[in-house]
């Protein structure tokens, strides 16, 4: 087995800190890649940040996040093609690899399944030929299904691969061991995956599990072979490195030097 890639620190482990102080912890603690969040991204400006991305010499592993298409009138629908637009834009802006994209839940009060599904379908068929004119890869990212209602109908990797066919150049995979670790056609599903992955994502399993989205572990602290993910994925052509991506109010609770210590730590169980 190799050794994991460069950490790459997604912004939403140190959900308490400011961009800018994002990028001076890198700098400290000798990070060379970060993934920002759009909030913090457009808190600090989007200039103004790219100026200091570049200044720091950081790589931009991904911006989080595009998509969630799905919405209960047209207006809804349009607004969210709208706001990829712009997202799309921001990760041009800042040199990010990508733009991860959600499927989005289910409208509001909605039972339809399929529809939700063609919604999403059609948004990305929308803003695809912004994504090629502007050069950034549109990653599309299963989720765990525990998530279809309230933020993906997008769910499984042979889902997402399938989209990837459809649509072609400028898509690619955000691979999250998180939401594809249980899949049984998991092995399969990455050899279709081969020169689609975009982005490869870090954080573990716990069991228990005591919230379905903001229960995350760091890499080493649940049941996730992440090392037998990653050799999976490298053998899918992925070269990049592990991007440690923590929603967790646990980790959230504690000091960001200790959750960035705790990260470079779990680097290792990569
Ligand atoms: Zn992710």
């Amino acid at each position: 087995m190799t050794a994991p890639g460069p950490l790459s620190l997604n912004t939403i482990t140190v959900k308490a800190l400011t961009l800018p102080q994002v990028i001076e912890a890198c700098a400290r603690h000798g990070i060379t890649a970060i993934s920002p969040w759009r909030d913090v991204l457009n808190a600090a400006g989007v200039d103004a940040a790219a100026k200091q991305i570049r200044d720091a010499g950081l790589k931009v592993t991904g911006l989080c996040r595009g998509g969630m298409f799905p919405a209960a009138d047209a207006a809804g629908r349009a607004a969210a093609i709208e706001d990829n637009r712009r997202a799309i834009a921001e990760a041009h802006a800042i040199g990010a690899d990508c733009l991860v994209v959600l499927g989005g839940g289910l409208p509001k009060g909605s039972k339809d399944l399929p529809g939700a599904r063609e919604m999403m379908r059609d948004g990305l068929h929308a803003i695809l030929p912004d994504a090629r004119a502007a050069g950034v890869t549109l990653a599309l990212e299963p989720l765990h299904p525990m998530t279809c209602a309230d933020r993906s109908v997008l769910s499984t990797l042979g889902q997402a691969l399938d989209l990837c066919e459809e649509l072609g150049e400028g898509t690619g995979i955000a691979l999250d061991v998180y939401h594809v670790w249980w899949d049984p056609d998991l092995a399969r599903q990455m050899q279709r995956a081969k020169g689609r992955i975009a982005g490869f994502h870090v954080c573990d399993w716990k069991v228990p599990t005591v919230d379905t989205v903001f229960d995350r572990g760091m890499p080493g602290e649940g049941v996730i072979d992440i090392p037998a993910i990653r050799a999976m994925a490298e053998a899918a052509g992925w070269a990049g490195g592990v991007e440690v991506e923590i929603l967790s109010n646990r980790w959230w609770a504690e000091d960001p030097e200790a959750v960035i210590q705790a990260a470079k730590a779990g680097h290792a169980f990569c």
